[in-house]
């Protein structure tokens, strides 16, 4: 397997120049170290009908290029339970019966980091494993011996982030994010993961997971996001955002390439980017958008 580089959007809506952004600089990343780029679709949630469609028709409209078929997670169930199977057998998973509320009002434990689950559930009798059975559906979670991990980032350098014994699969049968990007990246020949940096606090959670599965850890960049004039994350209310938004506003998709790519002190063509390109000279800021 050739190693590769992805971009793994969720086809929940249109993507906008912040989305492109992240894509282009995942491509870059991949094609100046000599790797494949893939294409995976995350619908396991948050999916709309015709989404993944405009998506891929907008990646390719702005350049960016991928090698084999298009990969749903949808479609890859028997992956994520095979891995599930796996940490079950090592006695490394438990079944969660909280809700979220419950979660929320339990009492922490003791040195627990903030936000991690309470481990309500990790050491349940038969007796009450049974009674809870029968009045809801369990989720899967780790049992993880431990409460942080520490992950290298090529841009963010060392970063030791909380670990819980967080889900790994939801209680209505959907297999969390966490487990899924894990199993896939290592399944699909994935050595460098390259997304926004929103996604940097989950990633020791998935590191351990991955060292538990006895897979490789990927190499990280966390590169800063596009935010709009108040300093939020760019979104879709933030006016014309997306490739069809700004070419009705007169500007066209090479404009918007052009763009993107001066926002990264780039110049404006595809192949003289990737020629120029040195992760060590990237911004380490988040880019202000202004149409
Ligand atoms: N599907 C996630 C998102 O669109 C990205 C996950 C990843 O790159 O690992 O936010």
């Amino acid at each position: 397997m050739t190693p590769a580089g992805r971009f793994a959007p969720s086809p929940s809506g249109e993507l906008h120049v912040g989305n492109l952004r992240t894509a282009l600089l995942a491509w870059l990343f991949a094609r100046s170290t000599g790797r494949g780029f893939l294409l995976r679709v995350e619908d396991l949630d948050r999916a709309r009908a015709g989404a993944e469609a405009e998506q891929l028709r907008d990646l390719a409209a702005i350049g960016v290029t991928w090698g084999g078929a298009v990969v749903r997670q949808t479609e890859r169930t028997h992956h994520y339970t095979e891995a599930i199977g796996q940490l079950t057998a090592a006695g490394l998973t438990y079944e969660c019966f909280c809700t979220r509320r419950e979660i929320q009002e339990a009492p922490s434990a003791p040195h627990a980091p903030q936000g991690a689950y309470p481990g309500t559930c990790r050491q349940l009798s038969g007796a009450e494993l049974e009674f809870k059975r029968s009045r809801r559906p369990a989720a899967i979670r780790l049992r993880a011996s431990l409460t942080e991990w520490t992950v290298r980032d090529e841009l963010q350098g060392a970063f030791t982030g909380v670990v819980d014994d967080f889900v790994l699969r939801r209680n209505d049968g959907v297999t969390a994010y966490n487990l899924a990007v894990v199993v896939d990246d290592a399944e699909q020949g994935i050595d460098q993961v390259v997304r926004g940096d929103d996604l940097l606090p989950s990633t020791p959670r998935q590191a351990y997971l991955a060292s538990l599965l006895g897979l490789p850890v990927p190499f990280y960049a966390h590169v800063p996001l596009v935010v709009n004039s108040d300093g939020a994350r760019l979104a879709k209310r933030d006016g014309a955002v997306t490739l069809g938004e700004l070419a009705g506003a007169g500007v066209g998709v090479g404009a918007v390439r052009e763009k993107i790519l001066g926002s990264l002190g780039l110049p404006g063509s595809l192949e003289e980017a990737l020629a120029a390109f040195d992760p060590s000279s990237l911004p380490r800021e988040p880019w202000v958008w202004a149409a």
